[in-house]
This record gives structure tokens, sequence and C-alpha cells, in this order.
């Protein structure tokens, strides 16, 4: 693109420690930072901005707030304690006032730090012997003065000891006018337009040398949609190639047991789930194999939705598997899909740890035999050498709840069976799409009409009495209660209450009077199963517990759920957990519990005001990231340098059409117009190449 006379002039490639400013000391802290080549220096881009909007006057700044201040050094200097500490003090002062600001145990900061230094502090401010300031981040600006509070932006860069943010901002001013004209646009203009992001050069210069936050925001924005764009390019291409070479079952849309279900269901399904059912079935029919996730709000039917697609298996001659995390909930299933399927004459077959030696292997005869039966069970299902004889299809119900190789192993048990997985903690489609790599994506958004949604409410600590009155109540009136704690024993670290001392308090106090029982996670699996089915059957008025009642559990019933410590659960978890109510025909109500910090207190009241729970995870992932809600292994977190999936939402959901559409258009980037991008995609992801080779 660029055609510079030859010379000694530097290149994109040229190493770092050819750069004029640096010599083998500086090559080797830059390579530290990743810098290597003079390229990296350009992107090595600025975490953070200030300008004169950002930056606090002293005199504003009071003890219990975090400020960002600009100060001169008029005094500094170590100061020993009595516990033999050494603190780093000095005092700043702008124009407003002075402040003295402290580095407990950074003596050293003594030779760093001199008179007359302007430095930018961020940090708390606190009460000791006056206001005080102990930053987390400082930038010396040196003694010159910068002008940012004149309204220029001064841009922090990443530094490393021993290579200050000073001496990495020099490099990249000394060297930026020659690197800039040599970066090349790769990204087809359509796409920049369609994203409304600047073109590469355009945007590096914002992002080093912006004239407003407005301006470095605008340069970031195009290094975050390159990234994600990128990332869709490759889980696309990688879902393409996956349903190219994957080979599976080409099943026949018979429309038989499928048609005869839809006639004895006694209720419409909802379009959602008309228009997810037949993305499924378009997956089962092709002869590739499936791999699919279904994601739906808690309740919004998902169950019924698995079981239309394992009936088009068995009116195909083959055999349907369902795991499920529990062993209540398996049975909850096998007891649903009985009803539903007695009249049409399908076996439901039970796998469970809890059944007899003898009960199991005759449904593993039956497995083994190749009759066309549905098999519903929990982890047993993939534990020991049972097999299918013509599994045609795996659902693995709360997918979540499962480990990586546990879903690996039921898609192992046939012959490559197609695979649907089921989720409850619902996010948008393009962010799942970013995650889950070549997984594809149905979403059902769309919940049964007639529901009633749960009355939700925060209390106060003081409002106990009342709620554990409104909860006999209700008792009273034989309906059904969930108590539920954030742990199991009290401790002497914590002051939370437990669900075991709480439900010998509760059975002896307030619900003395009631049939109580307690359930949590220590308790042997067959015993817990046995009071579930006792809640179930109505013989258990109070199940006091803890998050372990969570999943699926389906008790009509049951018309109030009390959480105590609201604030220590996420609010995904509450969500599932509200779900085991509203089940039935009554009114049903969640009561949060607590006396919770003005924070906590916002969030449990944007959870108390909404029912929809893709706002809920979209808001706990903002707030708690993603490794929280998926486990830090299916997070992926750490794959963005300049995007954040969460907080880009639109511009993800821009990236992604963006990628389909150019994949659509030119599937293995074989076009002349795409050779650049291809190319950059491939110095980004070596490993991408091998997706884009033809044949
Ligand atoms: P989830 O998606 O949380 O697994 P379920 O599949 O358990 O939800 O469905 C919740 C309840 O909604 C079940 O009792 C089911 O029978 C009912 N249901 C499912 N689809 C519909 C529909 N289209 N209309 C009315 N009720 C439905
Ligand atoms: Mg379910």
């Amino acid at each position: 693109m660029s055609t510079r006379a030859a010379g000694p002039a530097i290149g994109l490639s040229t190493g770092v420690g050819y750069l004029k400013g640096v010599g083998p000391y500086r090559a080797d802290l830059l390579r530290k930072l990743g810098i290597i080549v003079a390229r990296d220096l350009l992107f090595h881009v600025p975490h953070r901005y200030e300008d004169a909007s950002t930056i606090a006057p002293i005199a504003s700044a009071e003890p219990g707030m975090d400020v960002t201040v600009l100060g001169t050094v008029i005094s500094k200097g170590v100061i020993p304690t009595r516990k033999g500490l050494r603190i780093f003090q000095a005092v700043i002062r702008d124009q407003s006032a002075m402040i003295e600001v402290s580095w407990p145990g950074q003596p050293y900061l003594d030779r760093v730090i001199k008179k007359d230094d302007k430095l930018l502090l961020t940090g708390a401010v606190r009460f000791f012997h006056g206001r005080q300031l102990q930053p987390r981040e400082m930038v010396n600006l040196g003694p010159e003065a910068d002008g940012i509070t004149e309204g220029r932006v001064l841009s922090v860069y990443p530094a490393t000891e021993g290579l200050s943010f000073k001496v990495i901002r020099a490099l990249i001013d000394a060297h930026i006018d020659a690197l800039l004209p040599l970066i090349g646009e790769y990204l087809p203009a359509r796409t920049l337009e369609r994203a409304n992001v600047p073109p590469l050069p355009e945007a590096l210069r914002l992002v080093h040398r912006p004239r407003s936050i407005a301006d470095a925001m605008r340069g970031m924005s195009r290094l975050a949609f390159e990234e994600l764009f990128f990332v869709h390019i490759l889980h696309r291409r990688a879902r393409d190639l996956a349903r190219e070479t994957r080979e599976g079952i080409g099943f026949v849309n018979k429309r038989d047991l499928t048609s005869r279900l839809k006639a004895v269901l006694p209720y419409e399904l909802t379009n959602a789930q008309v228009h997810v059912t037949r993305e499924i079935v378009k997956d089962m029919v092709s002869d590739r194999r499936m791999h699919r996730l279904l994601q739906g709000d808690v309740g919004s039917g998902k169950t019924i939705v698995a079981l239309f697609a394992m009936l088009l298996a068995i009116e195909n001659g083959f055999q349907a598997a369902l795991m499920a995390p529990t062993e209540l909930l398996a049975e909850q299933h096998a007891r649903t899909f009985e009803r539903l399927l007695a009249p049409l004459g399908v076996p439901v077959l039970l796998v469970t740890g809890s059944q007899s030696a003898a009960g199991r292997r005759a449904v593993a005869a039956r497995m083994e035999s190749g009759e066309a039966v549905i098999v519903i069970g929990t982890h047993t299902l993939v534990q020991g050498d049972t097999k299918f004889a013509k599994l045609g299809l795996a659902v693995i119900d709360e997918q979540h709840r499962f480990g990586v190789e546990q879903r690996a192993a039921l898609g192992a048990k046939g012959s490559r069976p197609d695979v649907l997985l089921l989720s409850a903690t619902p996010i948008p489609r393009s962010l799942a799409l970013t995650l889950y790599g070549d997984l594809d994506v149905s979403v059902l958004d769309e919940r049964p009409p007639g529901r009633l949604p749960v009355t939700t409410a925060l209390r106060p600590g003081s409002a106990r009495e009342r709620v554990l009155t409104f909860i006999d109540r209700e008792v009273e009136q034989g309906r059904q209660a969930y108590v539920v704690y954030p742990i199991i024993e009290e401790s002497e670290k914590t002051d939370l209450k437990g669900a075991t001392a709480m439900f010998a308090s509760l059975s002896t106090g307030a619900f003395a009077h009631r049939r109580l029982a307690l359930l949590h996670g220590k308790i042997p699996g067959d015993e817990r199963d046995e009071i579930m089915r006792r809640f179930r059957d109505g013989e258990i008025d109070i199940l006091v517990a803890t998050t372990i009642i969570e999943v699926g559990i389906d008790v009509a019933n049951a018309t109030v759920m009390l959480v105590e410590h609201p604030e220590r659960f996420g609010l995904s978890q509450l969500h599932q957990l509200r779900g085991r109510v509203g089940r039935g025909a009554e009114e049903s109500y969640c009561i949060l519990l607590g006396d919770v910090s003005p924070e906590a207190r916002e969030r449990l009241e944007l959870f108390a005001g909404t029912d929809d729970g893709f706002e809920i995870a979209r808001h706990d992932l903002r707030l708690r990231g993603m490794g929280d809600l998926f486990g830090a292994q299916q997070s992926g977190e750490k794959t963005f340098r300049y995007a954040d999936p969460i907080r880009d939402e639109a511009l993800n959901l821009l990236a992604m059409e963006s990628a389909e559409e150019l994949l659509r258009a030119d599937p293995l980037l074989e076009k002349r117009e795409h050779q650049a991008v291809r190319t950059a995609l491939s110095e980004r992801y070596p490993r991408a190449l091998a997706l884009f080779r033809v044949g």
C-alpha cells in the first residue's frame, strides 16, 4: 500500500531493539510487555485515558471517595513506623488544595519521585490525621506541566518495572509517524461501514493521540470490533467445517410420532418452541452430526422441544437418551414423558444410581438390543460399560451441571448420535457464539402464556418475624415453602446463617408445628432424593435447603421461596431459585431477607423488578464477569485484549453478523478482495489457516 523510498527506514517487522531510543536492555523489558517488533508498539494501546473531566480537584476529595487527582510534589520523605514499616509520604498540591499521599512499605519511591514532579494518582481517600490518599495507581509525569488539565488527553500505557509509562509513551510518540503509513487496512470497506468503526490507521492514531476521550473510544472500538469479528469468523468456520466433516445420522422427518404428540399435547407450542424445533429438525434431517445448544429461561419449555427431537429419532428406529443432573429431575422427566407417550406406545426407561442391580440389568439389556426406546437417567447413564445399540440422539439437560467429559461421554455412547444441550442460563446469542466455539445455538426467547409472575420483595432483617408468619399462613392454606441459605454450616469466620443450624432453630421455633426437612449437598444422594420425593408428595411443608434445589425441580404446590443472605448469591442463581415457585395456578412469592449494603440493594432491587432471565444474566455478566457464570474454563475471558463481549454487546452482534455475511459470500476466503483479511487472520491466529484450507 505504501511506497516509501528504500533505505535504512524501519519497517513494521523491524525488531524493537533496532528502534531509536531502544537498546538491548529496553528491548528485553519491552519483550515482557509482548512488544517484539515495531508493529507491536502500535498495538500496545493505553489502558486508560485522563483529561480534565476525569481528574478531580484535590479540594473535592473526601474520605470514603475514590478519586483521580493531579498535583505537584511540594514535600516528601520516608517515615519509619514503630512496627518497622517504612512509609513513603509526599504532599501534593493543585490549584484547589493540598493532600497528603502515603505509600506504606514502598520507601524506594523516594528515589523515583522528585520534588516538583507532577503526579497523577488514583486511589481511595481516607481520614488519618486529616485527609490522606493511598494511591492504587500512579503516573509520574515529571516536572513539566503536561497541560492535561487544559483539555488535553493523557494516554496511560501499561508499563512494567524498569520501563515507565513515560518511556513507553515517548517511544510510541517518536515512531508513530513513521509507522502509521505502513499500516494497511485489511477489513472489507463494507464491513467497516456497517460497523461504523474507523479504518485501522486512523483508529491507531485516535487511540494513541486522541484529542478527546470520545476520540480514543472511537479508535478503540475498531480494535475491539476486529477482535470480535475474527473470533466470529473462526467459530463460524469451525462450525461449518464440523458440519461438513462430522458424519452423522440423516433422519427422515416422517411426522408420525411427532404429529401424534402434537395432537395429544394439552397446550399449543409457543412460536419460539415451533421455531427452535424447526432448527433442530433441520439439523437432524441433515446427514451431519448435530451439535446444538438450546438456551431458554427457566420455564420456557425446553423439555417438550427435546421430546419432539427424541421422537424424531424414535420414529426412525433409533434410541434417544436424556441425561439430567439429579435423580429427582430424571424421575420427573420420566414421569412427564411416560404420561405423554403412553398413548403413542413409546417405552420410557429410567436409569439411576439407586436402582437395583437387576433393574439396571433389565434396562441395559433393552438398550443393547437396539429396541427403539427413550432412556432417561443421571450420570449413571455414562458410567460403566452399558451401551446403546442404536443411539440416535443424546440430550443433556442443565448442561452446565455436567463436566466436559461427562457431556462428551454420552455423545460417545452410540455411534455418532446427534447431540442437544439444554441450558437455563440464557445469554445473548452473539455472546454464546463468542464463547462456545463450534456449537450451534438456538434460543427460546418466549415463555408459555398465562404464567403469573412471582411477586418478589426485598425485606430487612427486622421484618423476619412478619415474613415467617406470612410463610406459616401459606402453609396453613396447604401450600409449601422453600427456605434457602448460602452455606450448610455456620463458621466462626463469617456471621452467615447456615442451613443446618437454621433448620434446628426453625423446627423448634417459628415452625415447630410444621413438617420440616433439611436438604444440602452433604446428605447422601439417595436420602436427598427421598426427601425431595416426600416434599413433592406433600409430606413435608417446608424445605430448609442450600442452592441444591436450584435445578429443574417442579413442585407446583410450593408457593414461597425465602432466601436469607440474598447478597451472597448471583442474580442468575437467584433467578434459578425463584424458578422453583410460580409453577402452579396460585400466586407465588420470592422473599429476599436481610440487611444488605446499598450496592447489593440496588442489584437485588433490579432482580425483584424483572422476570426476564436474559436481562438478569446480562446484568450478572456485567457485574461479575463470565468466569462466575460459566466457570473459568468456559469463560474465554482471557482471549480478548481489546474487546469485552459483554460490555461491547452491540458491537459483538455487528461483528457476528459481519462475519456471517463475509463467509456466506466467500466461505473459504478465497476471493482476491479477501486475501488481506485472510492474511491478517492467520497472522493473528496461526492455527486458523488450517480451517480455511481447501480439500
Ligand atoms: P424449562 O425450560 O425450564 O426446562 P420446562 O420444560 O420444565 O421448562 O417447562 C415448564 C412447564 O411449562 C412445564 O410444566 C411444561 O409442561 C409447561 N409448558 C411447556 N411448553 C408449554 C406451552 N407451550 N404452553 C403451556 N405450557 C407449557
Ligand atoms: Mg428444564
